[in-house]
């Protein structure tokens, strides 16, 4: 299997955010797209391809043109006030304010675009967001090209971003925009299937009212875990994306055995809408180990998540999400591509 990555991630490094009462260092190292890189090498899985640079052309099909004009702008904002460190939002329009009218100020700007303090900017960060962007958009085009299934090892993720906002370490939703990618060069359905420990609500909310993009979540449950606020298994899409969305929410403790009868049960769903083309918002943070997170899957747990989706026979990109413990994750997530191959 192809894998597409760019060293450009490498510039969003040492941003801080808000966590149990403290600013401390992010938990989305750069050190976590490295230690995948590296496992992808140990165990030969294929070459590694730097992306093709692409415009937000696809983009802007799936966010607001005004959200994608104002991430590349952050940094100089901030630092036109004088500041350093990391630009972080603390004030949002939440019910009862005004949630239609962008402020000036980069402080009120921040909120407006943003849903949490978990969406931290340093200088190199817009860089790295559209070298992620590309390395989703290149990789779709390997398959598109051909290929049975292709790695975009993006850095920074981008489940949690929606339309017009970031948050939960996202900024531009790949997997999304990769979707529509395929949309628009012939693929008349598309699954995304996001098996990451957390509620993928920034794809969710992007394809709510969609009927040509089924969106399936498996993850935490809402009334226990971050996003908190979207996520329950109600959410079956609206109007023409009726019965599109589908969301199994989970329990803390969740272990193998109780994951894997909800992946089974999604499954049937992703072929029973006959998708041309698969896309995996791919989290590795329902690992036992992970540091922010509660479920209680296994190492040899991935493979069988890789082999299960191989079974789909689908033409099928892997786009890299969460998962924290810095040292496994490469194992881990690596596993679950191994485990599609068959080995
Ligand atoms: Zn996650």
């Amino acid at each position: 299997m192809k894998t597409v990555f760019s060293p450009r991630h490498l510039g969003h490094a040492n941003q801080l955010e808000l966590v149990a009462g403290a600013i401390v260092p992010g938990f989305e190292l750069t050190s976590r797209a490295e230690y995948v890189s590296g496992r992808i090498k140990t165990v030969g899985l294929g070459p590694i391809l730097p992306p093709q640079e692409h415009d937000l052309t696809t983009a802007a099909r799936i966010h607001r043109q005004d959200y994608l004009d104002f991430l590349p702008t952050i940094w100089d904002r901030w630092t036109a006030e004088g500041r350093t460190g990391t630009a972080l939002p603390f004030t949002w329009p939440t019910r009862g304010l005004r949630g239609d009218v962008p402020p000036e100020f980069i402080d009120g700007l921040l909120g407006y675009y943003a849903f949490d303090a978990g969406c931290g900017i340093v200088g190199g960060s817009w860089d790295a967001i559209k070298s992620s962007h590309d390395v989703a958009l290149t990789a779709a085009g390997l398959v598109q090209d051909g290929e049975r299934a292709a790695f975009a090892l993006c850095r920074p993720p981008g489940h949690h971003a929606g339309a017009g906002f970031m948050g939960g370490y996202c900024y531009i939703n790949n997997a999304a925009v990769a979707a529509q990618w395929f949309r628009d060069n012939g693929a008349k359905r598309v699954s995304i299937l996001d098996v990451d420990y957390h509620h993928g609500n920034g794809t969710q909310e992007i394809f709510y009212s969609r009927a040509d993009v089924q969106v399936i979540n498996l993850h935490a449950d809402p009334m226990q875990e971050y996003p908190y606020f979207l996520g329950h298994a109600d959410e079956r899409g609206t109007g023409e994306g009726e019965g599109y969305n589908l969301n199994y929410p989970m329990r803390f403790g969740t272990d193998w055995d109780r994951w894997c009868q909800a992946l089974e049960d999604a499954c049937g769903k992703l072929v029973a809408y006959n998708p041309d083309v698969v896309v995996i918002s791919l989290g590795v943070d329902t690992f036992e180990k992970d540091p922010i997170s509660k479920f209680k899957l296994k190492t040899e747990d991935f493979a069988k998540i890789g082999e299960r989706i191989a079974r789909l026979n689908l033409p099928t990109l892997f786009v890299m999400e969460g998962g924290y413990a810095v040292a496994e994750i490469g194992v881990n997530a690596v596993s679950v591509l191994t485990g599609f191959e068959g080995n």
